[in-house]
């Protein structure tokens, strides 16, 4: 079992609150076990217990019980801290024969407990080592990736609604591991992202798509590069000067460039970020809220931060047309959005009825299959210098 949360009431309380509380923990649990039960303290806010002669449904009882027990708020010092726990459990001898692999086991459904959301349980199954496993292996062939050219970028065309003309497009990273199999991105940035690679990944995604951005140039085509920055990116990099330095040495400007950056991510900015990004906008380089409307869709955040485009989740526009509701959220979002002088782009539209309604709604642009799914930068010049207009 591992405390929720623990670690900010240590940094912010310090670390005799952090004692008090962990005490307090132990005061309130000790009356749930029985007397051949173990309950112990195994580090930081790390605990073990060990209970014999226990079933599967007795467990699921202990443990809600647990949780239960550690819903109300802890008092330490006149203060209130509220204390969730996540419980990983592993059982002898299914899980694990020798004391290391059972502890080894609960940890690792521990984090499962985490990503799940926190304050809950999880049990042990042999797929989640299997998961362990693969997400090590690909971390460690993540590591070797970029010197090993396996990474490129394919880019996806954005298009003005109404003037069907060609507007930028979305560089989208893939990864094909040497002599094996391709990985989705959906698959391998989270990892990158636990593990940091993420800082060196997106280093090269930026100036590869400004070395793109240089030879579309060359060609006869300005083609404008929106790139996905991730929040470890944003937070732990100053980005003005990251991209100040890669426009700087392909001889680009501001406007070549555009990053998309997720709602989850701007809540958690710092002020160093914030102003960063600041300079970004007033450069003239444009910011996108990704995968806006399944995070906190806040009206407050939208007008809070220097963002200039929000970008629909292609989740509402794919049953838009037979969903009354999406088609109320997307219109909500198009007056909100233009209301506070933003753009609006819908990503992930894939028919011409969906093209229609979006359009219909008043959104500026768009994205999708319909179009053109993510294009190798040789057929990204093709498409521009032949047809500059989509088909609408
Ligand atoms: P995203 O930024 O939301 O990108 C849109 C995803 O939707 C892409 O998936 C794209 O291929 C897919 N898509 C585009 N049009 C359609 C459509 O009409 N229908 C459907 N069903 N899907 C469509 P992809 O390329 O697999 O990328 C997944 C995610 O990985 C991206 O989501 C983004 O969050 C992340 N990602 C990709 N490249 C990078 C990168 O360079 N850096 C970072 N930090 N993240 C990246
Ligand atoms: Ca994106
Ligand atoms: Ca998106």
């Amino acid at each position: 079992m591992d405390l929720d949360d623990f670690k900010i009431i240590n940094d912010t309380h310090g670390h005799k609150s952090g004692d008090e509380l962990l005490k307090q923990v132990t005061q309130r649990l000790n009356g749930l076990f029985r007397e051949y039960d173990v309950l112990a303290r195994f580090g930081g806010d790390e605990f073990v217990i060990m209970l014999p002669h226990t079933c599967r449904d007795q467990l699921v009882q202990i443990a809600e019980k647990i949780l239960k027990h550690l819903q109300d708020p802890f008092t330490v010092d006149g203060l209130e801290h509220i204390v969730g726990a996540s419980i990983g459990i592993s059982f002898y001898p299914n899980d694990g024969e020798d004391q290391e692999t059972l502890l080894q086991n609960a940890d690792i459904a521990m984090y499962k407990a985490k990503e799940a959301g926190r304050n809950c349980f999880r049990f042990f199954s042999a797929d989640m080592n299997e998961e362990l496993k693969r997400q090590q292996y690909l971390e460690q062939k993540l590591r070797l990736a970029i010197n090993n050219n396996e990474l490129s970028i394919l880019y996806q065309p954005q298009y003005d609604l109404n003037s069907a003309k060609l507007i930028g497009v979305e560089a989208l990273l893939r990864w094909h591991i040497q002599g094996k199999h391709a990985v989705s991105p959906a698959e391998f940035i989270p990892i990158a992202e636990k593990s940091h690679l993420i800082i060196d990944i997106g280093n090269w995604v930026l100036n590869e798509a400004c070395k793109q951005s240089v030879l579309w140039k060359k060609q006869g085509a300005d083609i404008h590069i929106d790139i996905n920055v991730s929040g470890h990116q944003l937070n732990t990099q100053n980005i003005f000067e990251t991209i100040s330095n890669s426009i700087n040495k392909y001889g680009l400007t501001y406007t070549d460039i555009g990053i998309e950056l997720t709602e989850n991510m701007l809540i958690q900015t710092n002020e160093n970020s914030l102003k960063n990004m600041e300079q970004l906008v007033n450069n003239g380089t444009s910011i996108s809220v990704d995968d806006f409307g399944t995070g906190y869709s806040s009206l407050k955040y939208l007008k809070q931060f220097p963002v200039t485009i929000v970008k629909i989740d292609q989740s509402f526009v794919q049953d838009s047309p037979t969903d009354e509701n999406d088609r109320a959220i997307i219109k909500a979002i198009n007056a909100m959005s233009h209301s506070l002088g933003l753009k609006v782009i819908v990503e992930g539209v894939e028919t011409l009825a969906q093209i229609e309604i979006v359009k219909e709604l008043g959104s500026d642009y768009a994205q999708g299959y319909f179009y053109a799914k993510p294009l190798a930068p040789e057929d990204v010049i093709k498409l521009v210098l032949h047809k500059n207009t989509t088909a609408l």
